[in-house]
């Protein structure tokens, strides 16, 4: 018998939690929260049976996952698994390979590199970008500041990687009112300090007002978005970006899940320009539907990144030409872009563009519903985002804690422009017409029901 008949295991309790998933409360009830406890037994001193393990796993793990990889699940941006992607990252895992040289693993660089060709051709972006597979939108937006701050750096007469930070020129950081929490943090790793942000104003949409950017120079880092968690609008990239780079300027774009608007002949024209950017950081793991954790950090000059993210040293393999860790900050690194090969390969251009447009028509739907039965929709339904209002803060709280203990599906709050909302993000490949009718139907009847008892 095979040390790995154990797979056989976990293949048939990944496929029974998979096949039921449609009927499955999209957050642990309070009972099976409960359960979780049964795992808190102290150190085991002797190994464990594996299937026992698994059972335990199964029977306990399982139902008390949230459900965000079926078609109910409407918090953050979160997206689902396509199959083909979930499968490959399990025979990638089996694999074991370490994704940190070519020497380490052939066929993990090399589907990084047709992945991440694949995905700067998907995304219209200059095709001789550089390309690191990190662990989502806030590592590639820190690698989007390191580089940022590399050249700018530079452009100022200073060579950051031979003299550092100590003395460095000064940079200017522009970033939006609205910038995401993930493009502050990364700001702070990269050294910057966060009341030392230039804050441009923003529209009632959260796009930066171009007229109200400060004068650009060779020492400004300017950080732009596409796709503002909330309303999921777009800054008006091709101004700001034309006119950072008459003054070199570096831009960078959060394009978390934003950017794969650009797949979408329908939604193309309001990302226009951000293919003249500097940077551009990309979640997989959204939108596109590949398994956690998998973003992108796309360089329009190879070289910048590169020197902004790796050294030299004797026991490095000798390299020709760059190896993956050139592009990102780690090292050793599990094989990202074996899973983002196959979700790519699985969809194809012609797949991923329905995907794109069938979640924002799904999203308007939403939005349509729910403006029927009377409630306020605070945003424009540009993308896949909507924000609802239930009245004020209070009761729009209060009805968004029902939605999520009736479990049915699942959306948190947010706080726009000063109004408490409930936000839908619709991102998952499994999402159909019938769960936004179940759903919006569940939503408006509980939000009905709360408000007659405040009566
Ligand atoms: C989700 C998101 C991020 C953070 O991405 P992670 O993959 O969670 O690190 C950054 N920016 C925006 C606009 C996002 O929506």
């Amino acid at each position: 018998m095979s040390h790995y008949n154990i797979l056989d295991h976990a293949a048939k309790y990944a496929m029974n939690y998979l096949d039921e998933i449609g009927g499955r409360r999209v957050f642990p009830s309070t009972t099976s929260l409960q359960q979780l406890q049964e795992f808190s037994n102290s150190l085991p001193v002797n190994g464990e049976e594996s299937n026992q393990i698994l059972d335990r796993l199964h029977k306990i793990g399982s139902q008390n996952t949230v459900v965000t990889n079926g078609g109910r699940y409407f918090g953050f941006v979160f997206g689902g698994t396509l199959p083909a992607s979930l499968a490959a990252n399990w025979l990638a895992s089996a694999w074991d390979q370490n994704a940190v040289f070519k020497v380490s693993s052939p066929v993990a660089a090399h589907l990084e590199n047709i992945a991440g060709q694949w995905a700067v051709e998907l995304l219209q972006l200059p095709s001789s970008s550089a390309v690191g597979f990190v662990t989502g939108t806030t590592m590639a937006n820190f690698c989007g500041a390191l580089a940022a701050r590399y050249q700018l750096c530079k452009q100022m007469g200073w060579d950051i990687k031979s003299k550092g930070m100590n003395g460095a020129p000064r940079i200017r950081v522009v970033v939006g009112e609205e910038v995401h929490a993930s493009m502050q943090r990364a700001l702070l790793l990269a050294g910057f300090g966060m009341d030392d942000l230039i804050k441009v104003a923003t529209d009632n949409q959260g796009r930066m007002i171009a007229e109200n950017i400060p004068e650009l120079d060779a020492s400004t880092f300017v950080c732009l978005q596409a796709g503002n968690v909330n309303t999921g609008a777009i800054d008006p990239v091709k101004n700001i970006c034309l006119a950072a780079k008459e003054k070199r300027a570096w831009v960078h774009i959060d394009g978390a899940f934003g950017l794969w608007a650009r797949v979408s002949p329908k939604k193309f024209a309001m990302t226009e320009g951000c293919e003249l950017a500097d940077s551009w950081a990309i979640d997989l793991h959204k939108w596109l539907n590949v398994p956690y954790d998998s973003g992108l950090i796309i360089c329009s000059d190879a070289e910048v990144l590169q020197n902004a993210l790796s050294v030299t040293a004797a026991y490095l393999p000798e390299v020709t030409e760059p190896d993956p860790f050139f592009n990102t900050p780690e090292m050793s690194r599990r094989a990202r872009g074996i899973d983002t090969w196959a979700a790519i390969s699985s969809l194809g251009k012609t797949g991923l563009t329905s995907l794109i447009e069938r979640c924002c028509y799904l999203a308007e739907q939403f939005a349509s519903n729910l403006r029927d039965a009377g409630f306020e929709i605070l945003n424009e339904v540009v993308l896949n985002q909507v924000l609802v209002s239930f009245g004020d803060a209070k009761t729009t709280n209060r009805i968004i804690k029902k939605i999520q203990e009736d479990g049915t599906c699942w959306c948190g709050g947010t706080i726009w422009k000063g109004k408490t909302a409930m936000r839908i993000s619709v991102s998952s490949w499994m999402t159909t017409e019938d769960d936004i009718t179940t759903c919006s139907k569940k939503i408006i009847q509980i939000a009905k029901n709360e408000l007659e008892q405040l009566q």
